[in-house]
Formats: C-alpha cells, structure tokens, sequence
C-alpha cells in the first residue's frame, strides 16, 4: 500500500509497504478517508523537530473499519470512526483515570504519525489502511450526519483546542477569553470558547487571515504585535497562548487578571523559558500547560459539534488530494485536510 513518509526536511514522499494485519484480536484495520492537518505536522515536515527521516505520516485520522479482530465487540466493518492520535488501552490506571495521553501499557507519547516521540512507528493517517490498536477503546463512532472534513481534525487539534478553554471557563464560567496567536488550534479556541458561553473572545495576533476568521467566528480580532511586556488588550480572567513561543507566554501571563487562569498550548519552549514568576506570584495566576488526553475528550467534543454548539462554521479551508499532500502539507493555510484519490 502507499504511505506518506517524512523523509527531510521540507520532503515527504509516498513509499510502498506492506498493508499493516491485525496482530491482535482487539486491532482494528481502518482506512482513512479524511485526514486533518495539525499545526505542528507543518513543523514536523519543515524539519524543525530534527527527527531522522523515514516515518509515516499524519495523525488527525477519520476513516472506515475494514477489519477487525474476534475481541472487537463494539466495531465492524463499515462503520465510520474518529482515530485518537494517541495510542491507549483504556484498561491502565491513567487511561482510565482520563489521562489517555498517558498510557502506561504503551510506550511513552506512542502516537500515529509521530514514531520518533515513543520510539514506535504506529502508521500515519496518509496512506491506504493503518492498524488500530485497542479498537474498542480506541475508536470513537462518527455521527453519520456530520462532514468528514469537519470533524477529521477531532483526533487531535479541535479537541486540543476545546481542551484549553474548556477547564478555565469551568473554573471561571462566562468569563472573557484572551487567545494570543492565530493558528489553527487558536482559531479553534474561539470559536470553542463562545460556543462554552465566554462572554467575549478577544484574540490577537498579526495575520490579517487568521483575524478575519476569528471575526467570523465572533471574536473580537486585534491586530498586534506579540511582544513580551506588558500589552494595551487589558486583563482577562483567562488567557490562552497558542504560539508556543516565549514572547506570546509572557503576553499572555501579564494579560491574565488576579486570580486568573493562563493556559499555554505547546511544550515548544527550551528547557529553562523564561516565566514572569514574580508577576504570577504577585498576581495570584495559575499557568497550566499540558498535552491533551485526546480520546478521554472526544466524544464531549464531538457532541459539542453535533448539536451546534460551537461558533461559526467549521476551519476547513482546503480540501487536498493524496498524491498533492507531499506539497501541499508545506504550504501555509488554516484547516487543510487530505482525502484519497
Ligand atoms: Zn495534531
Ligand atoms: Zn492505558
């Protein structure tokens, strides 16, 4: 079958192996029909994580059971899944504490799409079939009534996105929302944001594109610089960062009002970044940043989205072919998703 690969930087290739078997009889084979491009499958892919080439590619995967193993109760084939990017069994103490993300019969960060994180290549979502380990767990049942493209991305960044905003607004319900950066997951904040009843969503960022969806989805879109000092936007009880960078950190920590609550989205920092700690002592804020449990939050998430209760249509802007992925995942855009041709 053919599989997209990382291979260098700026270079994916399609490769032919072989089909992945059921291994086990709690596997499931799928095969992907939609497959979501996550913000950091472009870093991955301009090589900006240094991994050595030679994995597959792809982690945001809607796709068809195929196959499936005797010990699969819940699955057959035919039926239509959202695939966690994360692999978990569902059985261990943190799999079902919630902390799927922290799986402790796999190895650590196992994930499609991702092999050098845990040292196992599970597959990607571009290509023609891929093994579903623990498929009863595993896989969540899409709703039939709901477009592919749109809940695709479910698998990882929508519901990372939610995840972000929706622990602070249970902390802090109706509360004003400040989301720094315009990426992918940023939009998606917004919209997950006021679809969980923020009272408004200001969101900042530089890109006249990223603004003008953000103002279609309701958020107030301004547009500044990202600097670390303290910023005109005023104080909000919570605060996102989904830039991943020291400066939107910081802008985001002294956006935050007393007693408020700052969640930044990525681990993209070097191991000492620097952290406005005496501001946050004085001030009282709480700083959280975490991997999302992608398949504890799923089903929450796709109920969300299947009763409307998000704003604005969902950010799929470019519906792309297979045999254009290689070039395409390289290119800038919101919400691009991969079908096969
Ligand atoms: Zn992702
Ligand atoms: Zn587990």
């Amino acid at each position: 079958m053919r599989q997209l690969q990382y291979h260098s930087a700026n270079s994916l290739i399609w490769v032919d192996v072989p089909a992945p078997e059921i291994q086990d009889n709690r596997d499931a084979i799928v095969k992907p029909l939609m497959v979501s491009r996550c913000e950091l499958d472009r870093s991955i892919a301009g090589g900006m994580l240094g991994w050595p080439g030679g994995f597959a590619f792809g982690h945001e995967i809607y796709a068809e059971v195929v196959d499936a193993g005797d010990g699969v109760a819940r699955y057959k084939p035919g039926d239509r899944v959202v695939v966690p990017f994360q692999i978990s069994c569902g059985a261990c103490g943190r799999c079902r504490a919630g902390f799927t993300g922290l799986c402790e019969t796999v190895p650590y960060r196992s994930s499609y799409g991702m092999a050098p994180l845990s040292g196992v290549d599970y597959g990607g979502g571009l290509s023609d079939r891929v093994r579903v380990p623990f498929a009863d767990h595993m896989l969540v049942a899409a709703p039939d009534n709901m477009e592919p493209a749109a809940i695709a991305g479910v698998a990882d960044n929508v519901t990372s996105a939610y995840a972000m905003v929706a622990e602070p607004l249970a902390m802090f319900p109706n509360a004003r929302v400040l989301i720094v950066g315009g990426n992918t997951v940023a939009l998606n904040a917004a919209r997950f944001a006021l679809g969980l009843g923020a009272d408004k969503v200001v969101l900042v960022d530089e890109d006249a594109e990223s603004l003008k969806i953000a103002a279609q989805f309701g958020a107030e879109a301004v547009h500044a610089s990202i600097e670390p000092q303290m910023q005109s936007v005023g104080q909000f009880p919570v605060t996102i960062d989904a830039t991943g960078t020291e400066d939107g950190l910081a802008f985001a920590v002294y956006s935050t009002d007393h007693e408020g609550f700052c969640q930044t989205a990525y681990g993209g920092f070097s191991e000492k970044t620097p952290v406005p700690l005496r501001h946050m002592y004085g001030t009282n804020i709480t700083l959280k940043i975490a991997r999302v449990h992608a398949r504890a939050h799923m089903p929450e998430v796709l109920a969300l989205l299947h009763k409307g209760c998000v704003h604005g249509e969902p950010l799929v802007s470019r519906q792309v072919p297979f045999s254009e992925a290689a070039d395409a995942m390289l290119e800038p855009a919101h919400g691009m998703v991969f079908f096969p041709d």
